[in-house]
């Protein structure tokens, strides 16, 4: 049963996943990429049981769900609709409101539509598990807007506004991955927590020269930096010395004001993760459909009964 290949627009998207049945069909592809096979019996052929998402082992009659270990599971929603928002999650770079999926699928409640992009976002949390390597720009920023009675732009007390860390992979004059994430203050113990978390040992870490960058040796990276030009001679410009963090930082600010119109400071690190998945994997939109999915790799989790019989040891017949 080979993979179908993964539809390039959303015309060949409606066409491929049109039907209940086509998006099971597909559901079993990622399951066994190399074919059923019955985790009790190991038989390998098998029924469609559609009604239940199921398919059911042609000989000893077991019954395996096509949505167990996927965010679909026991889920009321069609497939299709699911299916549908999850590609328009993954492959529309402004992000989608509840609202336009409600209309685009023409679902009767906003309910379902703000349910399925909720549980969509929280997939996208915590994918990102290989450290950033190589040379890696970072840089701070101020999400949430210009406040009037601030003393200077470093002020924490009283500020609505959110600190926010970036991290961008330099490879050659283009972005690699990034990481971005809320933080408290910019001080060194902060900035050397993002860093072990974020950032593999042996990298090369590019700054402002901020101070709260000052520690961050002692996570094995190399550190450089350099001072900022002026914000006018910048606008002139004079290059700044982390132009993928800042470009990064534009983005960032650019899609929250289009597309949330505001995010609040409890609810902002969800949104820097969608940002950062969507960025992450904007070349690889087949990965994105299928990670947000549950999906996995095809290669589900060995079923504890067959781990304690140690069958899944055995040679496959
Ligand atoms: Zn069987």
């Amino acid at each position: 049963m080979p993979r179908p290949p993964f539809p390039r627009n959303l015309r060949e998207f409606q066409r491929q996943f049109a039907t209940e049945e086509a998006c099971q069909q597909y559901l079993a592809a990622c399951r066994w990429p190399d074919g059923f096979r019955c985790p009790r019996c190991v038989y390998g052929r098998a029924y469609a049981l559609v009604t239940h998402r199921r398919w059911e082992c042609a000989s000893c009659g077991h019954q395996v769900s096509l949505t167990a270990g996927t965010i679909l599971h026991n889920t009321k929603t069609p497939l299709t609709q699911w299916f549908w928002a999850t590609y328009l999650m993954t492959t529309d770079k402004r992000g989608i409101s509840a609202l336009l999926v409600q209309r685009q699928l023409g679902l009767r409640r906003y309910e379902t539509a703000w349910m399925m992009l909720h549980k969509l976002r929280r997939a996208m949390v915590n994918t990102a598990r290989e450290p950033l390597y190589g040379d890696v720009e970072m840089d701070d920023t101020w999400v949430g807007g210009p406040q009037p009675g601030l003393r200077g732009s470093r002020q924490l007390k009283g500020r609505k506004a959110a600190m926010v860390l970036v991290a961008v992979e330099k490879r050659g004059e283009v972005s690699g991955r990034i990481r971005m994430a809320v933080i408290p203050d910019i001080k060194q113990t902060t900035v050397l927590a993002f860093v072990r978390q974020h950032i593999a040992p042996g990298s090369t870490i590019y700054s402002d020269g901020l101070k709260g960058f000052d520690g961050v040796r002692v996570a094995g990276v190399r550190h450089v930096g350099r001072t900022q030009p002026v914000r006018t001679a910048l606008r002139r410009g004079v290059p700044s010395v982390v132009p993928l963090a800042d470009r990064a930082i534009g983005n960032l600010q650019q899609w929250l004001i289009g597309t949330y119109h505001g995010v609040s400071k409890a609810q902002l690190q969800i949104y820097l993760d969608e940002f950062v998945f969507r960025h992450n994997r904007r070349r690889q939109p087949m990965a994105a459909f299928q990670t947000l999915l549950g999906l996995g790799t095809g290669r589900p989790p060995t079923p504890y009964r067959r781990i304690r019989g140690a069958q899944d040891l055995a040679p496959a017949p």
